[in-house]
């Protein structure tokens, strides 16, 4: 961190006293769905300090209970409520802003199952009020997408559980919704509004049931646009993690940007998550 940053950095720990806490998980606490060493205990040290938490997600491949139970199996004690998904950000948006809707959800998989008060059809021949994608998978297909358009062209409401580009897997990298969202809006004329990070939305929407002040949260990620940035640009008090997606030169290219926000923080794993919180629960 620069000297300018370093010195805004401690004004911030000066006038903001931290008190609540959201964790990115993949790349956080886990990678390839194996524990971050040391990610375990650095999670049953914040746990010990009672601070208020959510875990916010885009993972869209599984469900917050199979989440939960796949975390729980490893060591973390997470329970499915402490989970804010994509997927159930989008089904608070949906009751919000349009209650009693028809959606088709371009999403197979679990995911569903965390949209409880929302009408899912999955005829897609029959006009829904609105239209969701999920994370990509092989139900985009070119059928799937070209419906998707003529609804979006006849006025349908399109928006999406998040615009990542990518995600890692296993088997390697994949290309994710954001990359067909960008093609579908050149193609129509029109925006597609992304419900998950970096959408101030979600992180509006995690904060508010912790029932804290933006300011007084920290969102810890790798991600550093979508994760840290995104909360930072929300009022949130952004933390980089050196681990899962983080990468050397993406941080190289902003700081080598003079006025580009920078982390407000950033650690070497959540390993060092415990002791940050204690400098910033303390330092008001
Ligand atoms: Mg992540």
């Amino acid at each position: 961190m620069s000297p300018a940053c370093q010195s805004w950095a401690n004004r911030l720990d000066s006038v903001i006293m931290v008190s609540g806490l959201l964790l990115d998980i993949d790349g956080v606490l886990v990678t390839s769905w194996r524990p971050i060493p040391g990610a375990v205990q650095a999670v049953e040290q914040l746990a010990q300090r009672a601070i208020p938490r959510m875990f916010l997600t885009n993972t869209t491949s599984k469900s917050r209970t199979q989440l939960a139970e796949v975390l729980t199996e490893l060591g973390f004690a997470v329970a499915p409520d402490e989970i804010f998904s994509a997927a159930r950000l989008t089904a608070e948006y949906l009751r919000a802003q349009h209650p009693g809707a028809t959606v088709w959800v371009l999403n197979r998989g679990p995911v569903v199952e965390d949209m409880s008060g929302v009408e899912v059809v999955t005829d897609a021949r029959v006009t829904p009020d609105v239209v969701v994608l999920g994370g990509a998978g092989p139900e985009f297909s070119h059928d799937a997408l070209s419906r998707v358009f003529e609804l979006m062209v006849a006025g349908v409401p399109v928006i999406a559980m998040h615009r990542s580009m990518t995600w890692s897997t296993t088997e390697g990298i994949r290309i994710d919704t954001g990359v067909y969202l960008e093609g579908l809006e050149k193609a129509a004329g029109r925006t597609i509004r992304a419900i998950g990070k970096p959408s101030p939305w979600g992180f509006r929407a995690a904060v508010d049931m912790l029932g804290l002040d933006p300011t007084s949260v920290v969102m810890v990620g790798d991600d550093l646009h979508s994760d840290v940035l995104g909360a930072q640009a929300s009022a949130l008090v952004g933390v980089l993690v050196r681990t899962g997606k983080f990468r050397t030169e993406t941080l190289a290219a902003l700081e080598s940007d003079e006025f580009a926000p920078v982390p407000d923080h950033i650690i070497d794993s959540i390993v060092d998550l415990p002791a940050l919180m204690d400098r910033l629960m303390t330092s008001a």
